[in-house]
């Protein structure tokens, strides 16, 4: 056991006290009732300051008690850890009304939650999109306030990673999850429904305006097609390319109603388990036969798992190798493989062909993207097959990998996690 200085000082001066008092008690014969009165006085002294001490605490301040001694010491620690304390409280006091006035003025409506869900705070957009009411709302349940459905299962579901859409009282929100300290939340939801208007206003544009150009292109091209038979050599050439460009925008019309069907149907849902052996060999057959042995295409696959829809991930793949055999010289490989991993499946499409730029990866799935615009044209791109596969592996959970390296080659691998 170590002592302090102070307490060292301290028994010290009890030893010097109790000699003073032995030697005075000794001249009038009473050494041992003046050492025993000693005694209680220095006891006394201690319970005073004792009770100075709990006064003190009771309502601590910037004037400590003066005190000698032991004491002095213990007043001076406490009013320096007092000091302490005090100015952290006030720092954190600034972040806090800091943090409180940039929530206030967020746009976002923003609540905390304890971890009984009931509501801690919340900022005055909370009073707009939710209709809380300051000072009544405080400390009740937000599932008994906020009543919607898919709001309860998303928040007893527990699982935040992905935002959550949902219709409030005519509008459309996003709300954000993030948990905190122990099992506490903090919402935050912003109004999306013009957002969501004007997608849906571009979305009916594109269907609207391809579904009104499909007819007119079709006449045309039947028309283009007779006087293809019946012209003579001087416009031949110009008739052709005349053909040839009308065919160009029957397929950028069919992709484009392709695209919008995607975004504007529902889903049929992922508990349809698809035959990925039967699917990848039929669209493996096609693109051999439309190739006709221009490449070296090859299969190695094994069953996995994906549900949703065959027709969809029947074209993804498709698109996947048509662009590998469009992108590949003739005589390269192209392979089509399947894999699966502890947190999902895959299907990738491999070829050795002119690889892509690692600046343009990230874009690649744009619609009308193309890294040579020329190049696509002449081998009869659109610039929205990949976009379409985005769309249908979006609908499906699942994500695009591109690894590509110029003039090596690409796989493109479509990764389906499990659930
Ligand atoms: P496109 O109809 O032009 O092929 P896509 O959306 O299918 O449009 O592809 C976008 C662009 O990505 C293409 O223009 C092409 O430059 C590039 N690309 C796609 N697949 C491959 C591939 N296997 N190898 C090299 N480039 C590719």
């Amino acid at each position: 056991m170590t002592f302090s200085s102070s307490l060292q000082h301290e028994l010290s001066l009890l030893t010097l006290w109790l000699i003073f008092m032995l030697v005075i008690g000794s001249f009038f014969g009473i050494a041992m009732t003046a050492v025993f009165v000693g005694l209680l006085g220095y006891v006394v002294w201690h319970l005073y300051n004792l009770n100075r001490l709990v006064n003190w605490l009771n309502k601590p301040s910037n004037n400590t008690p003066e005190a000698t001694g032991i004491w002095d010491d213990a007043f001076f620690q406490l009013h320096n850890q007092y000091k302490r304390q005090r100015g952290s409280r006030k720092r954190l006091t600034k972040i806090l009304k800091q943090f409180q006035k940039s929530t206030k003025a967020l746009p976002y409506a923003t609540i905390v939650l304890n971890s009984n869900n009931e509501i801690e705070w919340f900022n005055p957009a909370s009073k707009i999109l939710f209709g809380l009411r300051s000072g009544l709302d405080v400390g009740q349940r937000i599932d008994n306030l906020i009543r919607q459905p898919e709001f309860i299962k998303y928040l007893n579901g527990n699982n935040f990673k992905k935002p959550l859409e949902f219709d409030n009282q005519n509008q459309k929100l996003l709300l954000n999850v993030t948990s905190y300290g122990q099992g506490q939340y903090l919402l935050s939801a912003r109004d999306i429904t013009q957002r969501i208007k004007l997608d849906e206003m571009r979305r009916d544009f594109i269907s609207n305006a391809s579904h009104e150009l499909r007819t007119p292109i079709t006449v045309m091209s039947g028309y283009i097609e007779t006087l293809q038979n019946n012209c003579d050599e001087i416009n031949k050439y110009p008739v052709d390319k005349i053909y040839q460009q009308t065919i160009r925008m029957e397929k950028i019309i069919a992709e484009l109603i392709e695209l919008a069907k995607l975004e504007t149907s529902s889903f049929i849902g992922t508990n349809v388990q698809i035959d990925t052996i039967a699917l990848l060999n039929e669209v493996y057959n096609e693109a051999v036969s439309l190739d006709q042995g221009s490449h070296d295409i090859t299969i190695e696959i094994e069953p996995i798992k994906i549900n949703g829809s065959y027709e969809e991930i029947r074209t993804a793949i498709s698109n996947l190798l048509t662009n590998a055999v469009r992108y590949t010289p003739d005589n390269g490989f192209i392979k089509l493989t399947t894999s699966t991993d502890s947190t999902g499946s895959y299907i990738h499409v491999e070829d050795n062909g002119d690889g892509i730029g690692y600046e343009h990866i990230s874009r690649l799935t744009e619609r009308f993207y193309r890294v040579d615009e020329g190049r696509s044209r002449e081998k009869g791109g659109t610039g929205l097959g990949l976009a379409i596969v985005k769309q249908i592996l979006d609908r499906h959970g699942a994500v695009l990998q591109i690894e590509s390296e110029i003039n090596k080659g690409t796989v493109f691998s479509c990764y389906f996690p499990f659930t």
